[in-house]
């Protein structure tokens, strides 16, 4: 058993008071209000929420030495372009490396191997092999549903994976751009809860009005944080930080730490900011993260 003192950031209570947790197997075990006046700040690590780590060209235990500097915790991340080329053996060698690293790296089995029927990457992952991964403990969600159309024309295969997902308990990733009325609608009803493709924000508020958790993505390859962040104030408890792509030297500079900074800039509320970027993930794939203990900002 270890002791931790320090000001905690308490997301849900929306408070910062000084505590002492209790830690034991890894896990807190108690949280107890202190009189004394600490230095130190306590606050749940960041999550990115959906990430292919392969476009960072990194293994996953590289990935997490980098993302780890800026205070990520843990990740959600879609194995599908590993996926592509390897099979199930790819998505495996994935969870194993990922296993002994400081970040917590979750895994979404990928719907989409390969992204359309009409490609042919060298494997490909049908409702069968969704089924085994499903029964991983690391693998947390049924990773983007980027075939919509195949939802949208009631393809029996793709409603076999989804149908997999929920017999597991587990949440359907989304990817659907531009996809409104009553398209959105019958995407929705199938049972798909996110969607990170949104580039503008009434396409958001859509997605949101009818139910849906939304991923403000910012990373290499697409940037809509400054489309959407307005999302942070008024539907604090629907969305969260993704980067989808982070290529190594968008990664060296910041993570998810990066879109904290520039939404409390932005004069979004510091817990409604900290819950998109660790609590409402947290939640949303009921994964276990962690404390981040940051120092006495006078200090630094
Ligand atoms: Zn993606």
């Amino acid at each position: 058993m270890k002791t931790i003192k320090g000001k905690l950031v308490d997301i849900v209570q929306r408070d910062i008071y000084n505590a002492i947790l209790t830690i034991e197997d890894g896990k807190i075990q108690n949280i107890q209000k202190a009189k004394e006046e600490f230095s130190e700040y306590l606050l749940p690590g960041f999550i990115d929420s959906h990430v292919h780590i392969e476009s960072s060209m990194l293994k996953p235990s590289e990935f997490a030495r980098m993302a780890a500097r800026h205070g990520t915790i843990a990740t959600v991340s879609d194995p599908h372009e590993i996926a592509n080329v390897c099979g199930l053996e790819g998505v495996y060698y994935m969870i194993k490396e990922s296993e002994k690293v400081p970040v917590k790296i979750h895994f979404t089995a990928p719907s989409c191997v390969p992204a359309t029927e009409f490609e042919n990457t060298g494997h490909s992952l049908s409702s069968k092999e969704i089924e085994i991964l499903m029964k991983e403990p690391k693998i947390v969600a049924l990773g983007e549903m980027m075939n919509y159309p195949g939802v949208l024309n009631d393809d029996p295969e793709v409603y076999a994976k989804i149908k997999v997902a929920f017999d597991a308990g587990k949440p359907v990733d989304g990817h659907a751009p531009e996809l409104g009325g009553e398209r959105l609608k019958k995407y929705i009803r199938a049972g798909i809860s996110t969607d990170h493709e949104c580039t503008r924000l009434e396409e958001a508020l859509e997605k949101i009005e009818n139910g849906m958790h939304i991923l403000i993505r910012e990373g290499s390859a697409a940037q809509n944080f400054g489309v959407l962040h307005p999302l942070i104030t008024t539907y604090p408890e629907l969305c969260m930080f993704c980067t989808d792509d982070c290529h190594p030297d968008y990664l060296e500079k910041g993570h998810i730490n990066t879109l904290v900074s520039r939404a409390i800039a932005a004069g979004h509320n510091l817990f409604d900011v900290l819950r998109v970027s660790s609590y409402n993930a947290s939640k949303h794939f009921r994964i276990n993260t962690g404390m981040l203990q940051l120092g006495d900002p006078a200090d630094s």
